[in-house]
């Protein structure tokens, strides 16, 4: 199946009853839920997730949407603050329920399966996907030590030392200037 655009916003009904197939890229531009989570510039230019989504009626009529994503990001080494490049693939199934029906009836939902729901027949599919992968990044990430930039990790190092050793050595310099000044103008 070749690459289709990835609809953001998709009509519920459509898709489930439709069974529909998709195999898409996210587009990263509007990928805001994810964003923060990239390293600057270069995670977002380069990263890139692609999806591979079915859309399914189970034999109760329950919509249940199953996905895989295989994503390449740039997400942030915690010592220098570069990108990683981190291959990251996740699998999911969710139900997907029209917040109006929630209420209501009850039985409806699985058990089994995470519930997402739609509301007045559509759903967020850009925000359901984000968040899966969310769920699936590593809580930190480091170069290995060799790759890791040498000048910021060493220029951090200073700084924090500085800090460490005499955290308030900047504000008397601040203090005295300020004294002097007032002097001046007595
Ligand atoms: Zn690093």
């Amino acid at each position: 199946m070749s690459q289709q655009p990835f609809p953001e916003i998709i009509d519920v009904r459509k898709f489930f009853s439709q069974g529909v197939l998709l195999k898409a890229s996210l587009p990263l531009q509007s990928c805001k839920r994810l964003e923060p989570y990239l390293s600057n510039a270069e995670g977002f230019i380069k990263s890139k997730i692609d999806v591979n989504l079915a859309f399914n009626k189970d034999d109760e009529g329950r919509y249940i949407l199953d996905g895989e994503i295989e994503s390449t990001l740039f997400l942030p080494c915690q010592r220098c603050m570069l990108g990683i490049e981190h291959a990251l693939s996740s699998e999911f199934s969710v139900q997907v329920l029209d917040e109006l029906k929630v209420s209501g009836d009850r039985e409806l939902a699985a058990d089994e399966l995470e519930v997402v729901l739609s509301f007045e027949g559509k759903l967020d599919l850009l925000a359901l996907v984000e968040d899966e992968l969310i769920l699936s990044l590593p809580l930190v990430i480091y170069h290995d030590k060799l790759d890791c930039n040498p000048k910021l990790v060493s220029i951090q190092q200073s700084a924090r030392q500085a800090l460490d050793s005499k955290p308030f050595a900047d504000l008397e310099v601040l203090k005295q200037q300020l004294l002097s000044a007032k002097g001046e103008t007595e």
